[in-house]
C-alpha cells in the first residue's frame, strides 16, 4: 500500500543516527532536564509576567511542548497557590487527566492526590493537601453546583479548549460570566495551535501566548487508491515500517476499542508467525477503558533494538504526548457522535476525521526527529472529501442534555447563555419543548420530579450508560460466550436483559468470580454500579422517590416508552423502519430479539457499520405510544394494516443481515 520506491529511499544514515540518539538523550536525561528542554520553559518568566498583568489569557502552543504539565507548576512555584488556593486544570478525557496528573506529581515529588491530585467521575484522587487538581470538563462543571464562583480556585486553566467538548463549550460561558465579579480568578485557556484567535474573540479580546513550537520536518505519504478495509492496511503499514523503516516509534490512530484490540491481536499474531525473522515490537493498546497500568506502559522507554507501536484512539492526537514517536499511520478515521435535528436522533459513528485532525496526527511524528506520516486515503480525499476543522461538539448533539445540564445548575435564560458557538435557536427550542412533552420541564421551564418504575429505571439507565462493554467475547471461547450471554435472555428486550444481568450480579454479591463465570466485565459492571449509586443519589438529593414495579415488566417497558417515544420503529419488509421518518433501519445481530423480530420496538441508539443498526431494543406495544406521547404520534401512524402477514416475512429479514 506503500510506495515501493519511496520506501527504500527512507533509509538515510543521518536520519537513523538522529533518532537514535535522542531516544537514548531522552532516557539519560533526568527529570529536571526533560523539564529545562521543553519549548515553553524559555518563556516561564514571560508567561508568569502575563498571567499577572491579564485576568484572561489564551495560550498557544504545539501538542508536547509543556502547556499542560508545565504551566501549572510554574504558578505553583510563584505562589498561586498560597493561603490553600487551588489551580484546576480541565481536561476532555478522563485518561489524560489521570496520567497528567500521575506525570506532574512525580515531577514535582510528591505522592498523586496530595499536593498534585486528580479529579473525574467516579474517581477522586485528591486531598486536603492538593492545590493543582488535573480534572475533566465534566468534573469543574459539577463543582459549580456547589461552588458557583469557584471560590475556592486561584486559577482555572480550560485546556484542550481547541477540542470543543460539550463541556469545555458551557465552561467558557460560565467561567467568562464569574470572571467579571471575581476579578482575583485567573483564567487561562490553553489550546494547541488552531482556533485560538476565536477564543481569544469570544473572551473579549484576550491577549494570546504564543509559545514557538519546535517541530522536525514531517514527511506526509498518501494511498495511490482508497483502501478498503483500514484494519488491515494499518495493520500491513505497521509491519512495512517495522522491516524497512530506521529505529523510531509508531503511532496508530484507530477510532475505539473494539477496532484496537483487534489491531492489537492481528499485529502480534503476525509477529509471532514471523518469528526471529524481525527484531521484537511492542504492541501496546490506549483507549479510555483501558486499566490505568496498561496505560502508563505506553510511557516506558523503547529497549535498544526494538520498535514500540502505539495503538491509540483519537487520545494520543493532542492530549497525551508520547516521545520517541517517529512514524504515525492515519486511517482518517474517528467516531464522533452526530446528531440529525430532522430525526432528533442522536449517534455514534466511525466518520473521517477533519483536515486539522490529521495534521494534529502528522505532527505527532515530528517532534523528536523528521518523522514520517502514512495516510492511508488519497490526496484527494485529504482535499475534498475531509472537513476543514471539527464542528464543536455543541452543534451535533441532542441538546435535551445540554438543557437539562443548564437548570440543574440554576440557569434557566438558555436562549441568552453566552455560547461561544450558539446552537441553532431552533434546535434549543426543540429541545424544551422535548423536555416539556417528557415532563422533564414544567411549563415555567423548570425541571420536575417524575417517578415511575425508579428502581429498575435507575439499573437499566446505569447499565445502558455502559452497555457495550458489558459482554464478554473472547475470541478463543465465543461459543462459551454467547451460551452464556443466551442465558441471560428474557422476554421484553434487551433492557430488561441488562437489568437481569444486573439482578443476578447483585444476588452474587456483586462477585468477580461470578462475572468470570458468565463472560461479564467485571469493570464495566463495576462502573454500572457506581453510576446507578450516582443517580440514585441524585434522586435523594431532589426528592424522588425510589420504587420498584414489583416484578411487573410493562412499568418498566412503558418508561422505557415514554422517555424514547421518537425512537420507535416498526416491522416492514426486510426490516425495519423509523416511525416518524421512514428510516431503514435493522436490528443488531446481538440483540436478544434478533431472532423475534417483534412489530414494534424502541432502541436506545443508532450505530452505523455495514448498515444503519439499532442497539439495545425493547419490545412494545403500538398503544403505549399513544398513552405516553399523544402529543407526538397521530392514530394513523400506528395503524397495524398487515397484522396477519408480517411474522412470514422474519426468515428473509434475518438473512439480510447476515
Ligand atoms: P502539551 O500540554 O503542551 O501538549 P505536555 O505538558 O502534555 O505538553 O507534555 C510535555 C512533555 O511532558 C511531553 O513531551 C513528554 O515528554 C512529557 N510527558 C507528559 N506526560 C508524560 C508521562 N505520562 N510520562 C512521561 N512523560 C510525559
Ligand atoms: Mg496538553
Amino acid at each position: 500500500i506503500l510506495e515501493e520506491d519511496e520506501m527504500i529511499n527512507f533509509v538515510s544514515s543521518a536520519e537513523q543516527e538522529q533518532a537514535a540518539l535522542s531516544q537514548a538523550e531522552v532516557q539519560k536525561q533526568s527529570i529536571q532536564e526533560v523539564r529545562r528542554s521543553l519549548p515553553v520553559f524559555p518563556y516561564r518568566e514571560d508567561l508568569l509576567l502575563a498571567i499577572q498583568q491579564h485576568q484572561i489569557l489564551v495560550i498557544e502552543g504545539e501538542t508536547g511542548s509543556g502547556k499542560t504539565t508545565q504551566i501549572p507548576q510554574f504558578l505553583m512555584e510563584s505562589g498561586y497557590n498560597d493561603g490553600g488556593m487551588k489551580i484546576g486544570c480541565t481536561q476532555p478525557r478522563r485518561v489524560a487527566a489521570m496520567s497528567v496528573a500521575a506525570r506532574v506529581a512525580q515531577e514535582v515529588g510528591v505522592k498523586l492526590g496530595n499536593e498534585v491530585g486528580y479529579s473525574i467521575r467516579f474517581e477522586d484522587c485528591t486531598s486536603e493537601r492538593t492545590v493543582l487538581k488535573y480534572m475533566t470538563d465534566g468534573m469543574l462543571l459539577r463543582e459549580f453546583l456547589t461552588e458557583p464562583d469557584l471560590a475556592s480556585y486561584s486559577v482555572v486553566i480550560i485546556d484542550e479548549a481547541h477540542e470543543r467538548t460539550l463541556h469545555t463549550d458551557i465552561l467558557f460561558g460560565l467561567i467568562k460570566d464569574i470572571a467579571r465579579f471575581r476579578p482575583d480568578l485567573k483564567v487561562l485557556v490553553a489550546s494547541a495551535t488552531l482556533d485560538t484567535e476565536r477564543f481569544s474573540c469570544f473572551f473579549d479580546d484576550a491577549p494570546v501566548f504564543r509559545i514557538p513550537g519546535r517541530r522536525f520536518p514531517v514527511d506526509i505519504f498518501y494511498t495511490k487508491a482508497p483502501e478498503a478495509d483500514y484494519l488491515e492496511a494499518c495493520v500491513v503499514s505497521v509491519l512495512q515500517i517495522h522491516v524497512t523503516q530506521p529505529p523510531g516509534d509508531c503511532l496508530v490512530f484507530l477510532t475505539g476499542q473494539e477496532e484496537i484490540e483487534t489491531c492489537c491481536e492481528l499485529l502480534q499474531e503476525r509477529c509471532r508467525r514471523l518469528g526471529s525473522k524481525i527484531s521484537e515490537l511492542l504492541v501496546l493498546p490506549i483507549y479510555a477503558n483501558l486499566p490505568s497500568d496498561m496505560q502508563a506502559k505506553i510511557f516506558s522507554p523503547t529497549p535498544p533494538g526494538s520498535r514500540k507501536v502505539v495503538v491509540a484512539t483519537n487520545i494520543a492526537e493532542t492530549s497525551l504526548t508520547i516521545d520517541g514517536i517517529i512514524y504515525v499511520i492515519d486511517p482518517g478515521f474517528c467516531k464522533q457522535k452526530s446528531y440529525n435535528a430532522r430525526t432528533g436522533m442522536e449517534s455514534l459513528i466511525v466518520t473521517p476525521c477533519s483536515r486539522a485532525s490529521a495534521n494534529q496526527r502528522a505532527g505527532r511524528a515530528g517532534r523528536v526527529a523528521a518523522g514520517k506520516c502514512f495516510r492511508l486515503y488519497t490526496a484527494w480525499a485529504f482535499k475534498h472529501e475531509m472537513e476543514e476543522s471539527t464542528v464543536p461538539e455543541i452543534q451535533r448533539t441532542n441538546l435535551g442534555n445540554v438543557v437539562l445540564l443548564l437548570k440543574s445548575l440554576g440557569i434557566n435564560d438558555l436562549i441568552h447563555f453566552d455560547f461561544m458557538d450558539p446552537p441553532p435557536h431552533e434546535t434549543l427550542v426543540l429541545a424544551l419543548e422535548q423536555l416539556y412533552a417528557l415532563g422533564a420541564l414544567n411549563h415555567l421551564g423548570e425541571l420536575t420530579k417524575v417517578t415511575y418504575c425508579s428502581e429498575e429505571v435507575l439499573t437499566i439507565a446505569a447499565m445502558l450508560s455502559v452497555n457495550n462493554s458489558i459482554f464478554y467475547r473472547p475470541k478463543d471461547k465465543v461459543v462459551h460466550a454467547d451460551n452464556a450471554r443466551q442465558n441471560f435472555v428474557v422476554p421484553g428486550g434487551d433492557h430488561m436483559v441488562l437489568l437481569n444481568v444486573y439482578t443476578q450480579w447483585l444476588e452474587s454479591g456483586y462477585s468477580t468470580q461470578w462475572c468470570y463465570e458468565n463472560f461479564i466485565q467485571f469493570r464495566s459492571m463495576k462502573r454500572a454500579r457506581d453510576v446507578r449509586e450516582q443517580l440514585e443519589g441524585l434522586m435523594d438529593r431532589i426528592e424522588v422517590e425510589v420504587c420498584s414495579s414489583g416484578g411487573d415488566i410493562v412499568p418498566i417497558r412503558k418508561a422505557v416508552t415514554a422517555g424514547y417515544f421518537y425512537h420507535t420503529a416498526r416491522l416492514s419488509k426486510g426490516g425495519y423502519k423509523t416511525v416518524k421518518h421512514q428510516q431503514t433501519v435493522y436490528v443488531h445481530p446481538n440483540s436478544s430479539l434478533f431472532e423475534e423480530q417483534p412489530r414494534w420496538l424502541i432502541y436506545h441508539e443508532l450505530v452505523f457499520t455495514t448498515k444503519e443498526f439499532m442497539r439495545q431494543v425493547i419490545e412494545i406495544d403500538s398503544s403505549w405510544l399513544l398513552e405516553v406521547a399523544p402529543h407526538y404520534y397521530k392514530n394513523k401512524e400506528l395503524e397495524d394494516s398487515s397484522s396477519k402477514k408480517m411474522p412470514r416475512k422474519q426468515g428473509k429479514a434475518k438473512e439480510e443481515l447476515g
